[in-house]
């Protein structure tokens, strides 16, 4: 088991890709499986051979390149257990609290059901690293299609509780537009205000604001600050109506 190495890549509109990837047991793992033709062509530039996809929750856009790439590869898929009848392929199903072995790196597999009811994230505590799919975004949270307010408060507060230090890899680049709610939300947090600018000068060099750490988000990110479920349901209405 050697240290993960990781490449992200933008697809669709504004999803990312993640292949990660352990050189001495020789895995690879598409995390969600957005766009067939753009993780060919980043496995085809990083050299791997695909031998996992891990979803996080059931939608298309993370889910829609799972068949193709199974026909093609013979990879794993593992996705949650509450949606695997959602899930196109799907060979592990995985709960709250399960750990989930990948190429001898651990994954905790923790519920954030609000975004959908089944979501997972995938908490690679050793690596200091998390997978979350469309529950957490850098200054956002996903938005509350399945759950209720309540149930995607508790999972914000989950992820609270990792590790400041942890990277945190996530879905889709909605930073700008999460900066621009964020402001207004905490108009009066400073740390905020100077990693807004930094999220502009990025954005207009076209460049990820992907990966952030549980820590950034602890200062700047108004619904991991939320502090309990009302407030944070008063921020998510808001921004939906942004
Ligand atoms: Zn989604
Ligand atoms: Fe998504």
């Amino acid at each position: 088991m050697a240290k993960f190495e990781i490449y992200q890549f933008p697809c669709l509109s504004d999803n990312y890709g993640v292949l990660l990837h352990d050189s001495e047991t020789g895995v690879t793992a598409s995390i969600d499986a957005p766009d067939e033709a753009a993780i060919r062509t980043a496995l085809a530039k990083t050299g791997w051979t695909l031998t996992h996809i891990l979803n996080t929750h059931h939608h298309h856009d993370h889910t829609g390149a799972n068949d193709a790439l199974k026909a093609s590869s013979g990879c794993t898929i593992a996705g949650p257990k509450d949606e695997e009848s959602k899930i196109p392929g799907i060979d592990v199903s995985l709960s709250n609290g399960d750990t989930y072995d990948f190429g001898g790196h651990k994954a905790q597999i923790i519920s954030t059901p609000g975004h959908t009811l089944g979501h997972i994230v995938y908490h690679f505590a050793d690596d200091g690293l998390l997978f979350a799919g469309d529950t957490l975004f850098p200054l956002g949270c996903g938005r509350v299609f399945e759950g209720t307010m309540e149930q995607m408060w508790s999972s914000m507060e989950k992820l609270t509780k990792l590790p400041p230090g942890t990277q945190v890899y996530c879905g889709h680049e909605y930073t700008q537009a999460n900066a621009n709610f964020a402001v207004t939300a905490e108009p009066d947090n400073q740390d905020l205000k100077v990693r807004a600018a930094e999220i502009e000068a990025l954005r207009a060099k076209g460049q990820a604001t992907v990966p952030t750490t549980i820590g950034a988000e602890l200062r700047t990110n108004p619904f991991m600050r939320a502090g309990n479920a009302a407030r944070f349901a008063e921020t998510r209405t808001a921004k939906d109506n942004f």
